[in-house]
């Protein structure tokens, strides 16, 4: 059996990394199905995100050490925060989650430190391919994952791979204008998108400007607060997943994917006011050849990105290669 894969998934939280067994295609079936893709020695440090870029690297690769421990590891795939120019594995845009990480070079530490294949990709991205591999797009030619959560952002795969773009920027379908969005200050650093609108914190502020009497701390607070059955609250929810339906319509109308994931807080608190209005949304904007495509809730669990990255180490380009340690 192959060696695993190191994977690491490098965010403005966490970083978690693990073994990952079975993404190969050499670790294929004969009926085409990946049987055993496994992961182990899951293990995860709180993101240095304060600190700058180094404190960020040597927290990420003291972790990839611990996890690979005596283990022989065939490559190392990582996910990241921010955009990732995959052919020369660095960082080139990051937001202010992630102090310094733009200008990054990403892969390079960890060639020198494992002496294997490396490659780097942006998290959204990792976690399109692993759900697309092994979640709701399994069997499927083509995916768009949507992710609401604390930003908004989204990843089509195509034959297997995922849509990276000239810049590695693909998929940023939380920066698309909508009206409802109009003036609203967009995390970019632009106004109208939908992520000021209709991400986690979007939806916050829209029901203080709805003027929700006692102003909700977080989504769960939110949410609760919909489930009691709070005007406010529902109305935040309403218009939030009706922008984001619109969107998502329009995107099945250029895209014409296969089948929708959906995942990130906001998706996974399913919300019954939200996911109507998603519906509604989508409905309004999608032409009747793409209207029945199914919009499903994404099924390969909270480590996809890891799963994701291991897929892209295997099957990406080779990057510019570094000479192992020489110990
Ligand atoms: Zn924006």
């Amino acid at each position: 059996m192959p060696d695993p894969v190191l994977a690491l998934d490098l965010g403005g939280t966490k970083i978690r990394a693990a073994l990952v067994h079975g993404v190969g295609t050499d670790e294929v079936e004969a009926d085409g199905e990946h049987a055993v893709v496994r992961l182990e020695r899951i293990a995860e440090v709180p993101t240095p995100a304060r600190e700058g870029a180094p404190a960020i690297l040597g927290a990420a690769l003291e972790l990839a050490a611990q996890v690979r421990g005596g283990a022989t590891v065939r490559a190392v795939g990582i996910s990241s925060a921010g955009v990732v120019d995959t052919a020369r594995g660095r960082i080139t845009h990051a937001t202010d989650s992630l102090a310094g990480w733009a200008g990054t070079a990403l892969t390079a530490p960890f060639a020198e430190r494992f002496g294997v294949p490396v490659a780097a990709l942006n998290d959204v991205h990792a976690h399109g391919l692993g759900e697309a591999r092994f979640g709701v797009g399994r069997g499927r030619d083509s995916l768009l994952l949507m992710a609401v959560g604390t930003g908004i952002g989204g990843c089509q795969v195509q034959g297997g791979r995922a849509v990276l773009g000239a810049h590695g920027a693909a998929g940023h379908v939380g920066h698309v204008p909508v009206p409802e969005a109009e003036g609203v200050p967009c995390p970019c650093g632009r106004t109208g998108h939908l992520e000021g609108l209709a991400s986690g914190p979007g939806i916050l502020r829209l029901a203080a400007r709805l003027g929700a009497s006692a102003a909700p701390h977080d989504g769960r607070e939110l949410a609760a607060a919909a489930a009691r059955g709070e005007p406010t609250a529902l109305e935040a929810y309403r218009l939030a997943g009706h922008a984001t339906g619109r969107v998502l319509g329009a995107l099945l109308n250029v895209l014409d994917s296969d089948a929708v994931a959906l995942t990130g807080g906001v998706a996974d608190a399913d919300v019954p006011v939200w996911r109507e209005a998603l519906r509604a949304g989508i409905a309004a904007e999608a032409m009747d050849a793409v209207a029945s495509t199914p919009v499903l809730a994404a099924s390969a669990g909270s480590h996809a990105a890891l799963l994701g990255a291991a897929v892209r180490v295997l099957e990406a380009p080779p990057a510019p290669s570094i000479p192992p340690p020489a110990t």
